[in-house]
């Protein structure tokens, strides 16, 4: 069976410095983020058990924290790439174009993004999405790793909103987290995430008009 693995960042902890310190991506990484990845495969290996034994009698639970687990751990490495000690600035071609188009502008946009992570009603995550339908932007909130998401649609850029992303530096001025990441998002690795969801189908008909 493929297990997951907790993946090695492109920068060191303390690269993200002054907006992020080391000691929260440290923890962040080595210890909140490689939980999600023991987690799921703890979690399959316990479903494969009861399939063994014929004992699926929790498998409803069993898959739930399954999602919890997978979700964290693909919320989490979107993040580690999402961002770079030498981001910031604004998004460029098609991505800025399409930004411009959904959000009417990247201050809306921005402001949007923020507003979405600040209004998060315990742990969550905020994101932008590639919605396959229309082949639209949009933006929503994730309670945990994995309520509330758009089913289908491709998470492009998240911002992570669980205490444990913010505590240690801005204790509960959560909002200054947020504002402190718009330098060093990693606009190359957005876009490029864009172009690879542009296209993605749910071969569907006679559901958008
Ligand atoms: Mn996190």
């Amino acid at each position: 069976m493929t297990k997951y693995v907790l993946p090695d960042l492109a920068y060191d902890y303390s690269a993200l410095e002054p907006h992020v310190s080391a000691r929260i991506m440290e923890l962040h990484h080595s210890k909140h983020h490689k939980a999600y990845v023991d987690g799921a495969n703890k979690t399959l290996e316990q479903l494969a058990e009861a399939r063994q034994k014929g004992a699926l009698d929790g498998a409803g639970t069993l898959e739930r924290t399954l999602a919890f687990h997978i979700s964290g751990h693909v919320m989490h490495s979107i993040f580690w790439q999402n961002l770079s000690p030498k981001g910031g600035g604004k998004p460029t071609g098609e991505l800025a174009s399409a930004i411009d188009r959904d959000f009417g502008g990247f201050d809306s946009f921005k402001t949007q993004l923020n507003k979405t992570a600040a209004t998060i009603q315990g742990s969550g995550w905020a994101a932008l999405y590639l919605e396959p339908l229309t082949q639209q932007l949009i933006i929503g909130s994730v309670h945990d790793h994995q309520q509330f998401s758009f089913q289908g649609s491709l998470p492009l850029m998240v911002v992570d909103a669980w205490e444990h992303a913010f505590y240690l530096q801005y204790v509960n001025e959560k909002a200054k987290f947020f504002d402190a990441l718009w330098n060093i998002w990693n606009w190359a690795d957005i876009g490029e995430r864009y172009a690879a969801a542009k296209g993605a189908k749910l071969s569907l008909k006679g559901v958008t008009g």
